[in-house]
This record gives structure tokens, sequence and C-alpha cells, in this order.
């Protein structure tokens, strides 16, 4: 834990927030999801080195360009090689391989009694709070959008995860987003 740089730290700590809700138990977080919270932190400026660029990535049976992060990418292996993460493979009935992970269990009890990452916890938790309430928001896809979803609530809000035109032309300043 103590040899992990800081935006490994956070990539950690998001993943323990989405799977650790008290009263429940095998919570994972699946790897569309996960790279939908890493871009939510990365706009959020929570990682140093990470950035996105458009990568291909199959959404409901599509492949879509999406707002990937490569260096988050390489973090989660890391996280994973060192028995920190943990990961479930899952075949569905269309021969599709759901990819989901996991803090390993006796990873996150040590960590409940470390007070620095709790800390670096509760900054990651407070970017996907609702506006409304304050209740974690979940991503749902609703059609070909993803959004950040209060299970309280209701409330809700678009992630441009999927809009790889401002990634793909950032530099161009005659670009009008539509
Ligand atoms: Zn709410």
């Amino acid at each position: 834990m103590e040899d992990l740089t800081k935006d490994q730290k956070v990539l950690l700590a998001l993943i323990d927030g989405f799977t650790t809700k008290s009263g429940e138990r095998d919570r994972w977080v699946r790897h569309e999801a996960l790279l939908i919270l890493i871009y939510r932190l990365i706009k959020e400026g929570l990682f140093e080195t990470y950035d996105v660029a458009p990568a291909l990535l199959k959404w409901k049976r599509k492949v879509r360009f999406s707002k990937i992060s490569q260096e988050g990418i390489l973090d989660l292996g890391l996280l994973l090689s060192k028995n920190l993460v943990q990961r479930l493979e899952l075949s569905t009935a269309f021969h599709n391989v759901i990819q989901a992970y996991r803090v390993v269990p006796e990873v996150h009890r040590v960590l409940e009694k470390n007070r620095d990452f709790q800390m670096l916890k509760e900054r990651v938790m407070e970017c996907f709070k609702c506006r409304r309430c304050g209740e974690v928001m979940g991503i749902k896809a609703n059609g070909d959008e993803v959004l950040l979803l209060c299970p309280r609530c209701g409330y809700s809000e678009k992630v441009d995860f999927f809009n790889i035109g401002v990634v793909a032309y950032k530099s161009n300043p005659f670009f009008v987003e539509t």
C-alpha cells in the first residue's frame, strides 16, 4: 500500500468505495462502470497523471468509441498483480464475458483502519454524491447514454463518456460542440 503512487491509491479508494456499502456483501464493480467512474474522477481533477483517449469499448453488444484512460487500465493491472484487487469473470448466455472487480476483503479490512486512506476515499466518494440529497449515485445505462443516477431521489446527471468528439478535436479552435 505504501509503495503505491497517489493515483493508484485514488483508484484503490474508488474501487473500495463502490464495492463496500454497509450491509451489503459481495458487491463488485463492472469493468465498463469502473472506466466511467475513472473518467468522472479525471474530470473532477482527482487523478494527477491520468488522461483519456478515444478507444473502443463493447457496450451493450455494440462496440463504441469511448473516453478511456490507459493509465487507469495499467494501474488496475498493477493493483490486481499486487493482490489488492480481485477480478471476477462471468460468461453470459451470449458468450460475452463480464469482468468485475473488488478490493480483496482482507485488504479492505486493513484499509478500514487506515485514516489517510479513509480520508482519501471520502474525497473520492464526494465526487459521486447526489447534489439534491447527498446519496452516492450509481452508473446507469439509458439507451445510448450513460447517467449517474441517485438511487434515493432519482436525480441524474449525464456523463459524456461516449462523446469522443470533445477529445478528438480539443486542439481545434474552430470545433463547435453540438
Ligand atoms: Zn438524491
